[in-house]
């Protein structure tokens, strides 16, 4: 299995078209790497891929890894997607993705989550033929044929704020995945609002851990004056502090790194204290164009 985070970012990536902060300031001046938005792509064999979420950044992702582009005069070697959640910065890259495709998307999402995309103008055309929108909550399925085998889990979260912020279950998705070739497991977990058991087992399950990471604290929009949003309220899990994720990781032996990184965040900054308590808890931090090979 072929892994690779093809955008590192929460929403609004970094540089953010409207934000000044430092992490936004220093990639616009070429001091920090720019950061798309959050997705990933993931292959059993580097021929078929899939991508879990679709970000508004997708077309720029694709020419930046061309195992994506097209073989033929016209069509994809992406089968299909996996959706965490009904966030917009998750499955936006949907309406870049509408010119005509005769074969088809096979899609993946909760129940909640095809009925929220699918109310959208923009996305409708998905729910439909040729396209194939498969609800899922905790069900294994396959992909390829049985080649990746996935588990979806559901994790504490809340639907979009344009569908009312609630904490349904089903909201949010994480994604296990297997190869049926061997080589190990990877959980993503882009997305979650806190750490309960079943994510907890989750994180110790596997090889890998793809974990949320958008925010240092709980008050870090407002203390960099971006805001008075809270990462709970925006359904965020952040690292620090007693119940954050990054105590709830320490300590194990598995490869974690933190994903969905939003643009507040000062572990961007790799000569932060907070980019070296990561460091020092046995974690990481993604990139964009991040390869996980040969799991
Ligand atoms: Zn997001
Ligand atoms: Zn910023």
């Amino acid at each position: 299995m072929i892994v690779r985070v093809l955008g590192s970012a929460a929403g609004g990536g970094v540089p953010q078209w409207n934000c000044n902060c430092v992490n936004c300031a220093a990639a616009r001046r070429g001091d920090a790497p720019p950061r798309s938005q959050s997705s990933f792509a993931i292959s059993a064999d580097g021929d078929a891929w899939w991508l879990i979420n679709v970000s508004p950044d997708v077309a720029g992702q694709i020419e930046a890894f061309p195992p994506l582009q097209p073989r033929e005069r016209r069509g994809t070697p992406i089968a299909g997607m996996l959706l965490t959640d009904a966030n917009v910065d998750h499955l936006g890259g949907l309406a870049v993705l509408r010119q005509s495709h005769p074969r088809g998307f096979e899609i993946y999402s909760s129940e909640i989550v095809r009925t929220i995309a699918t109310a959208q103008p923009a996305f409708a055309a998905f729910g439909r033929a040729p396209h194939r929108w498969n609800t899922v909550l905790t069900e294994p399925f396959a992909l390829d044929g049985g080649a990746l085998r996935v588990t979806p889990l559901p994790v504490p979260g809340l639907t979009p704020g344009f569908a009312g912020r609630d904490q349904t279950r089903g909201a949010v998705l994480a994604f296990h995945v297997e190869s049926s070739a061997g080589g190990g497991s990877i959980l993503f977990a882009p997305v979650f609002a806190a750490i309960d058991p079943e994510l907890a087992a989750a994180i110790d399950a596997a090889d890998v851990v793809l974990l949320d990471g958008s925010f240092w604290s709980e008050d870090e929009m407002r203390d960099a004056g971006l805001g008075d949003k809270t990462a709970r309220g925006l359904g965020h899990l952040p690292l620090d502090g007693v119940s954050g994720s990054l105590t709830a990781i320490a300590g194990r032996r598995n490869r974690r790194i933190f994903v969905h990184l939003n643009n507040s965040n000062p572990v961007l900054d790799p000569a932060s204290p907070q980019a070296r308590a990561v460091l020092a808890a046995g974690a990481e931090v993604a990139f964009d164009g991040m390869e996980i090979l040969r799991l």
